[in-house]
């Protein structure tokens, strides 16, 4: 599932390329037809994301709210930022970088949990393939979304009432109002921390990836009750998030190791086994202690930790 940077990076595409532009909406699916007749013909006027949630705003005070959930996508053609924020570092594997195609540019970029080259040719517009719930057209670009969890129409109203259930965003809220927050929501609590990091409410745009990652960085046992983690230490995991999210964004990957150099951080850059602590690593010794990483099923997604360093 796509974590907040990869949404945050989605939303900048649509800033740069659609921002300012009067949109064709249709639906070739059919399925969000009214939807799209409602944002037809309207400017773009603003593009955020909030955790994994993206919200379009129309000239006509209208939203579009898309939650990509495990298999949303997002297709772009025409137009567009190939790296939305201009960094390209080479992933020898692609899946996570078209920059790694060798190919100056490609026709279509899909963005979701990772970056990668979209089937189709170099026609302009492209023909929508498969099953397209939603296109925004401009002169110049074209994004298709497949396969998201929510794609829907939203008054002005609407929008302030689901951001409002979502927890606080890194990028979005101010650093001091948003670290109250989350500190807030945890020490009230006696779930996990390693659930509540999880918890859209509690804190937007952390994945399984993140989750796992943020909590070796703070040597922190994932079952240990939100109010019993200390203050500072919960203080220190926004800080934390904040920066592992800046950093994601800006790289295209949820780059989790810090001081790597050189060769190491195209390593990292490369590979997504060479760039995490704990995450995918189950059985392999702990970079820090050696211990074997533990991955255990909570709620039904894969934890991994560290049973030595995060007790
Ligand atoms: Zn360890």
């Amino acid at each position: 599932m796509p974590e907040g940077h990869s949404v945050h990076r989605i939303a900048r595409q649509f800033a740069l390329h659609f921002v300012g532009k009067r949109i064709t909406a249709s639906s070739p699916q059919v399925r969000f037809a009214a939807g799209a007749a409602e944002l037809n013909g309207h400017v773009m006027t603003d593009a955020k994301a909030v955790g994994k949630q993206m919200f379009l705003e129309f000239d006509n005070g209208l939203w579009l709210r898309v939650h990509l959930g495990m298999y949303g996508a997002w297709d772009f053609a025409g137009d567009f930022t190939a790296d939305a924020v201009g960094a390209a570092p080479t992933d020898s594997r692609g899946e996570d970088s078209i920059t790694s195609m060798g190919a100056p540019r490609v026709a279509r970029l899909r963005m979701s949990e990772q970056e990668t080259a979209a089937p189709g040719g170099d026609v302009f517009p492209p023909e929508p393939i498969g099953a397209v719930r939603v296109r925004l057209l401009t002169d110049n670009t074209v994004a298709d979304l497949r396969g998201p969890t929510a794609c829907e129409v939203l008054t002005p109203d609407q929008v302030q009432a689901a951001i409002a259930k979502l927890g606080p965003d890194p990028l979005i809220d101010s650093p001091k109002a948003g670290e109250e927050r989350f500190v807030a929501a945890v020490k009230k609590t006696s779930t996990p921390i390693g659930l509540l990091l999880m918890d859209q409410s509690v804190v937007s745009g952390i994945g399984n990836v993140y989750r796992a990652e943020l909590l070796f960085r703070a040597r922190l046992d994932p079952h240990r009750p939100g109010r019993d983690v200390p203050e500072e230490t919960v203080r220190a995991l926004w800080k934390d998030w904040t920066k592992l999210l800046k950093i994601g964004v800006q790289t295209g990957r949820m780059m989790t190791m810090d001081g790597l150099r050189g060769k190491k951080y195209e390593a990292a850059l490369a590979n997504r086994e060479d760039r995490h602590w704990v995450y995918h690593r189950t059985g392999e010794p702990c970079r820090v202690c050696g211990t074997p990483i533990v991955m255990e099923l909570v709620a039904g997604r894969k934890l991994y930790y560290c049973p030595k360093d995060q007790t």
